[in-house]
């Protein structure tokens, strides 16, 4: 705990973490010791970790990297943390992310950019550890905390998971509890552990899962021992190579990356077996439909009374200029964007032509993914995004569906409720981290960690 202490203050300039919790990580590292010196170690008891700022830490403040819950400390607990600190963990402090989630590259931040530990070849340009979940993944891969706490809505463990050479999983929908997680969009979010071994990923995972009763999403299921599930042997496993994955305009590295996945897991004993899954075109449209029409409702909590910020008002101002000048100011141009779509999308005149069709499209791709599985395939091998990491401020001019198209490859599976993990297998030609995807079916995530262990 104090090395990872002193690693973190020696890395101010990545801004990975922006709460520290230094008195609450040496008081849990005590305990960790005396519990282990009585002969009792859960898996979790002693390892340091850091965790997004989406998640309520009870009295640490919690702010979702938003102005508009500024201030804010919960006076209660997430179910996932609770669980981590009975098992031992020790909280280094609150991590850097993309406002209420929302964003690629960890610029949507209210506490500005987090930084990626690697750099391209010479070059000394600060680069995007990816986003949402851009802190984590920084403080994994800088070695600022043995794992982290990150969500995924539409691949952000994934995408700055591979943004940065670690690993990243989100679990099946359902596998953890989503209480006490600031909401985005409920029917995607799901928590997962960042880590920089699959091995590390499994015993972080099964500390964090399980039923709990104040989610009535969160699946009543028993939980497996993930890491005992990693037999390194996958000999006849089928995983499929989906041909609606191979994009105009993918680098040629990230193909040859793709080809060179295949032939490890044909080496280690699996078949190797072609699929399609024919609507995965209309995933990245559907998505930032349902996303924001989610995120619309959820966000409509952030009015001033109840959290954080409220607008300085004038005279005679009423309620309503109260909501509308403390959202004006509490929310980022991002979010406010989704907001505005999100509703847009659930009007009145535009609720079947948008959101109804977003949901239909959501059950066809949720549906080919049943058909592959149901045909045979254990699990799908796709690169885990369309690029390596990209230099910070490189897209602030871009029209933002340029953002959007990092989540191309990831987004299918949080449609479709299914894990999908996130593996460094190599690096592009400046020596950045690139990583591949692989999607398993629900509930299996210890079979899916198998797989991937064999792309390390
Ligand atoms: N980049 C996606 C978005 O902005 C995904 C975010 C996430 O998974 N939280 O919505």
């Amino acid at each position: 705990t104090e090395a990872h202490l002193e690693a973190i203050e020696g890395a101010g300039a990545l801004n990975a973490f922006v709460h520290h919790t230094p008195e609450i990580a040496r008081a849990q590292a005590k305990a960790a010791d005396a519990r282990i010196a009585r002969g009792d170690q859960p898996d979790m008891c002693g390892i340091p970790i850091g965790v997004k700022d989406l998640f309520c830490t009870k009295g640490v403040l919690s702010q979702a990297a938003s102005k508009i819950l500024d201030g804010f400390k919960p006076p209660y607990e997430s179910t996932i943390t609770d669980k981590l600190f009975h098992d031992g963990a020790i909280m280094l402090g609150k991590l850097n992310m993309d406002e209420f989630a929302m964003g690629s590259s960890n610029e949507t931040s209210v506490y500005g950019d987090a930084v990626n530990p690697w750099r391209a070849g010479n070059s000394e340009a600060a680069l995007t550890p990816g986003g949402s979940s851009g802190g984590s993944a920084a403080a994994v891969s800088a070695h600022l905390c043995l794992g982290a706490l990150g969500t995924d809505t539409g691949g952000s463990i994934r995408q700055p998971a591979a943004f940065t050479g670690i690993t990243g999983i989100k679990p099946t929908y359902g596998r953890c509890s989503r209480w006490g997680i600031v909401a985005f969009a409920s029917s995607l979010d799901q928590a997962g552990p960042m880590t920089r071994s699959v091995r590390d990923a499994a015993i972080f995972l099964r500390a964090m899962s399980g039923h709990d009763p104040k989610d009535s999403t969160s699946a009543d299921l028993p939980v497996p021992d993930f890491e005992a599930m990693l037999t390194g042997d996958i000999r006849g496993q089928v995983i499929g190579i989906p041909k609606e994955y191979r994009i105009d305009g993918m680098p040629e590295e990230i193909d040859t990356l793709w080809q060179q996945g295949i032939d490890m897991l044909r080496d280690a004993g699996a078949e190797i077996r072609d699929i399609s899954l024919p609507h995965t075109k209309y995933a990245l449209p559907a998505y930032y439909v349902i996303a924001p029409a989610e995120a619309s409702s959820n966000l409509a909590r952030y009015d001033g009374v109840r959290f954080g910020h409220r607008a300085k008002l004038s005279q005679g101002d009423g309620i309503t200029e109260m909501y509308e000048k403390t959202r004006a100011e509490g929310f980022g141009d991002e979010v406010q964007r989704r907001v505005m779509v999100g509703t847009y999308v659930l009007s009145a005149g535009f609720y079947d032509a948008y959101y109804n069709r977003a949901r239909k499209v959501r059950t066809l791709i949720k549906k080919d993914f049943e058909d592959v599985f149901a045909a045979g395939v254990d699990a799908i091998l796709t690169p885990a995004t369309p690029s390596s990491a990209f230099e910070l401020g490189a897209m602030e001019d871009a029209d933002p569906i340029q953002m959007y198209l990092n989540d191309v490859f990831t987004v299918t599976v949080n449609l479709a409720g299914l894990p999908g993990i996130a593996v460094p297998t190599g690096q592009d030609r400046r020596g950045l981290p690139m990583a591949l995807q692989l999607i398993g079916k629900p509930w299996e995530e210890g079979a899916l960690m198998n797989v991937a262990q064999s792309l390390e």
